[in-house]
């Protein structure tokens, strides 16, 4: 069995102590498929670092996470230029809207948002969308940039059964993680629902642990229990879904 981490912040600071340990933990767990969303320009030194100790698990991603829009914003796009002109990634990420945190930079968070999508198909590459509080704004974007050779993961789906439509057909792959096995995650009442070749799987780690960790830090050996959750709901067995969404994430990210 292979399990197929496609969203997790592996260089966060939370894994300092620990990282190469917690690594060994998700390897020895079948998850050899990590791939890495990129923040801001801070990080970058960091996620290279990843990549440079494990070449052949780890995948990186370009990109400026909603979050991360300010001021300087014009300043950190020419870095995720700059590095996607340099040397290869898997996908332009994490990039979207969130109006959780911060509604007052919605404007450039829209810019910025505009502008990856097109990094991502001048390079062929596809996008993956953080998305909070903000399916209609992400959704306006997305229908002014749609294209044949615009695609990805929305990542952290956790959106109705319409929405959920809605993002495949704008060609996105709906990414899985810890809120599936929530009591109050919602997603879990319609995914059958849909097919299973339109999901991959994700910790977003350190963020969202699944059911038993709920509220600790979450790392990528979890992985399992959302497999295993996903398997529950779609009445298959577990490496069937390794199987399948690890396929997925190949589909998507070419590797
Ligand atoms: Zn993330």
């Amino acid at each position: 069995m292979q399990l197929t981490d496609t969203h997790t912040h592996l260089y966060s600071d939370e894994f300092d102590s620990d990282r190469n340990v917690m690594i060994q933990r998700a390897l020895e767990a079948n998850v050899t498929r990590f791939f890495i969303p990129a923040i801001d320009s801070n990080h970058t030194e960091a996620m290279y670092e990843l990549e440079k100790n494990y070449p052949e698990n780890v995948f990186l991603m370009a990109g400026l996470h909603p979050c991360y829009v300010k001021e300087d914003y014009e300043s950190e796009l020419a870095h995720v230029e700059m590095q996607l002109q340099q040397r290869k990634f898997v996908a332009v990420g994490e990039i979207g809207i969130d109006l959780y945190w911060d509604k007052t930079t919605l404007p450039i968070q829209k810019i910025a948002f505009k502008r990856q999508i097109q990094f991502a198909k001048k390079h062929q590459l596809p996008i993956v969308i953080h998305c909070r509080e903000s399916f209609d704004e992400i959704f306006e974007v997305l229908e002014s940039e749609k294209s044949k050779d615009l695609f990805g993961i929305f990542h952290c789906f956790t959106g109705t059964f319409e929405q959920a439509h809605q993002a495949i057909n704008y060609n996105m792959k709906l990414g899985i993680g810890g809120v599936v096995t929530f009591k109050n995650g919602k997603i879990d009442t319609f995914l059958n629902q849909i097919p299973i070749e339109h999901l991959v799987l994700e910790t977003d780690s350190p963020y969202l642990a699944p059911v038993p960790f709920r509220g600790k830090r979450n790392e990528s050996s979890y992985i399992d229990g959302i497999a295993e959750k996903v398997a529950l709901l779609y009445g298959i067995s577990k490496e069937e879904v390794a199987r399948i969404t690890t396929e997925n994430s190949r589909q998507i990210f070419g590797i």
